[in-house]
């Protein structure tokens, strides 16, 4: 049967929200930020979770951004496509070619929950921060999802191989994962063929979770771990 349709339309992303200059969110790199709505995770410590839901209707339309993109382009090198968790959404890829044809480098963060939906737009970005949460055995703990850690170490292995400007990075708060887990957890990583790793410190910040938002260890993550991080990774950050 012919088909109907000759041409298909760009599908749209849907947008939960969209923050026009940061330093920090690509670094090194001055990008838009753009918050894909929708989550399939839940995370004690999410500072964004407003955009869990995907059945939110959008809070910006995704014209708004191209519109506002479009007026940015020799004021910005790049955009940052962020969440929630970005490859939830079918349109993702149509969303990262109508960016690259604006004429900016294209940045993803991810949590690797689509593996799939992640190596179909691989070869389309510049950049990956990648979320990786805990060793394998622990990531429903942080995730409250049961099988999340098998796509993520799954995703994380695809971009490795890729090849693509990356780094990893954990949250890290000291009643979610103990500093045993986090040494664990970049021992794997190294074994993977990992290079790049930040710990970014638990942000107070939007999280709902009243259990975590009283004061930190001031020696968590410790000295001890961080000079053994340091020394088993080429790049490695603390963040506060
Ligand atoms: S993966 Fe990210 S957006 Fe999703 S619940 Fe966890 S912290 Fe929040």
């Amino acid at each position: 049967m012919p088909c109907h349709h000759s041409t298909v339309a760009a599908r749209r992303p849907k947008i939960g929200g969209f923050v026009p200059f940061s330093s920090t969110d690509w670094p090194g790199k001055l990008a838009a930020v753009v918050f894909v709505q929708g989550c399939p995770w839940q995370c004690a410590y999410c500072h964004n979770p407003h955009l869990q839901p995907r059945d939110e209707t959008g809070a910006v339309s995704w014209a708004q951004v191209t519109d506002t993109l479009a007026r940015r382009v020799s004021l910005l090198d790049a955009v940052v496509f962020s969440g929630g968790e970005p490859t939830l959404d079918p349109a993702l890829a149509d969303a990262i070619h109508a960016v690259r044809a604006l004429g900016f480098q294209v940045g993803l963060h991810t949590g690797g929950a689509y593996p799939h939906r992640l190596a179909e737009i691989l070869p389309l970005l510049d950049w990956v921060g990648f979320d990786i949460k805990a060793p394998l055995a622990d990531y429903e703990r942080i995730t409250g999802i049961a099988g999340s850690g098998e796509p993520a170490f799954a995703a994380a292995q695809m971009l490795i191989e890729s090849g693509i400007a990356h780094e990893f990075r954990t949250t890290v708060h000291p009643d979610l994962i103990s500093e045993d887990e986090l040494f664990a957890l970049a021992e794997t990583l190294v074994a993977m063929g990992g290079r790049n790793y930040v710990l970014q410190g638990f942000r107070q910040q939007g999280c709902e979770n009243d259990a975590l938002t009283r004061i930190q260890h001031a020696e968590y993550p410790s000295r001890q771990l961080q000079q053994k991080l340091s020394a088993m990774f080429a790049r490695f950050a603390l963040r506060r």
